[in-house]
């Protein structure tokens, strides 16, 4: 394997890339033996927690009725039943199995709509890894050029460079700049995680999603959802519910299945039945894969609104406790995010509005600090959000804080 890993952003995991043997609730067990409690989550898939019964159950009874049949099932029109229920603007919806791929349907289906091609995205927001959206992901501020006009930057050796001309980047929760963009008239879409995650985890500031929802009705563009993160995670029905704004598309993955690869495109049906009766393609072999499906199924039966009640109290005394630790021992550093999803940012004092606000936080120290965790066996992303599960109960949250206090204390020992 190239790099040891299947994915770049498993590659120079500090202090080295960890092999597993299997997860279960909180916990990953790695192959010597090491327990940890898990807040990469997959990279935010597992709300459930690592193998939870009901769907394991649900996916070994599938198994046995096949794997593959190129056809309709039943499991994938009750999938979609679920999605269309819980998602406020689903008219209409397809199951894709990678984020990155319905992105790309999304904003194919976007150009074919409004007859343009550009697209606007945001400074820090992550749309998959393909050629016409890795641009400005997570650029180095000395590149990223001018907070009004951002350039384009690259995020691949290898990238096709024209596809930077159908893109603007522009910084989020900044709405004038947006409006006078927009004005131009030449916008197919709008794209944008609607609050921002990947990066770290930031709100939208208020009145910025609904005023984006309104200029971009008024200049005939396409107001797309990225809730890849976001979806099932913030509340059953993504950013969308949780905000109250709608969008004309979205795209889910990670939290929809628990694990499984599986994504979604869903929104206005007008948009959604350029699929079928519009002339615009997308395809996959494996969407909609039955067992795939089941798993999709088990997840969002098992995503009642009492599951992110649990969450906000237990992530939110995660993140106070991680406040309270960072300010007695005078380091400074902001959590700031959802209690589903949160970032910590030495370095920063406020909280961040966007990009920019976050790339000046203090990363080697960060790395410094994740890496302490990971030797007292706590395990969080070192470039990126910390994920919530239900499986996260109290007694968890407290072994976390215990060991966050003593790995801050040999940090600060240590002078970094
Ligand atoms: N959009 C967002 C907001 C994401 O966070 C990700 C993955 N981190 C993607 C798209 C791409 O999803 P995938 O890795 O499943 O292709």
């Amino acid at each position: 394997m190239a790099g040891g890993v299947n994915s770049n952003f498993r590659l120079n995991i500090s202090p080295t890339p960890l092999v597993f043997e299997r997860g279960e609730g909180p916990y990953l067990y790695d192959v010597d033996g090491n327990k940890l409690i898990d807040y990469y989550l997959g990279m935010g898939p597992m709300i459930l927690g690592h193998n939870p019964a009901a769907l394991t159950a649900a996916v070994k009874t599938q198994i046995d009725s096949g794997i593959l049949f190129a056809g309709q099932t039943a499991v994938e029109a009750e999938a979609a039943r679920l999605v269309c229920e819980m998602v406020p603007s689903a008219e209409r919806m397809r199951f894709g199995s990678s984020g990155s791929e319905v992105d790309q349907a999304a904003l194919r289906v976007a150009r074919a709509a409004t007859g343009r091609q550009k697209v606007i995205k945001f400074e820090g927001h992550y749309h998959g890894w393909f050629d016409n959206v890795l641009w400005s992901t997570a650029p180095g501020l000395d590149a990223a050029g001018p907070y009004e006009a951002p350039k384009a930057v690259a995020g691949s050796k290898g990238q096709l460079a024209d596809t930077a001309e159908t893109l603007v980047v522009l910084p989020w929760n900044d709405l004038d700049l947006l409006e006078a963009r927009l004005a131009k008239g030449d916008i197919a879409a709008v794209i944008m995680e609607a609050a921002m995650c990947n990066a770290g985890a930031v709100h939208p500031a208020a009145g910025y999603l609904e005023g984006v929802r309104e200029a971009c009705t008024r200049h005939g563009t396409i107001l797309v959802f990225d809730e890849v993160i976001t979806g099932f995670r913030l509340a059953p029905g993504g950013a969308q519910e949780r905000f109250g704004v709608s969008p004309d598309l979205s795209t889910f993955g990670k939290a929809i299945a628990n694990g499984f690869p599986v994504a979604a495109i869903a929104g206005r049906a007008d948009l959604l039945d350029l699929f079928s009766t519009g002339g615009v393609v997308h395809g996959g072999t494996y969407n909609s894969q039955p067992i795939a499906m089941a798993a999709t199924v088990a997840t969002l039966k098992a995503l009642q609104p009492s599951l992110y009640a649990g969450i906000d109290k237990t992530g939110t005394r995660l993140m106070s406790g991680m406040r309270e630790i960072f300010q007695r021992a005078g380091v400074k550093a902001s959590v700031e995010g959802f209690p589903q999803v949160f970032h910590v940012a030495f370095g920063l004092e406020e909280p961040a509005t966007n990009y920019r606000d976050l790339a000046r936080m203090d990363k080697q120290a960060y790395v410094a600090f994740t890496t302490a965790l990971l030797r007292r066996g706590v395990r969080a992303l070192e470039r990126g959000a910390w994920f919530m599960s239900s499986e996260h109960d109290d007694a968890v949250i407290g072994q976390t804080l215990d060991v966050v206090e003593d790995a801050v204390r040999q940090i600060k020992a240590d002078g970094a």
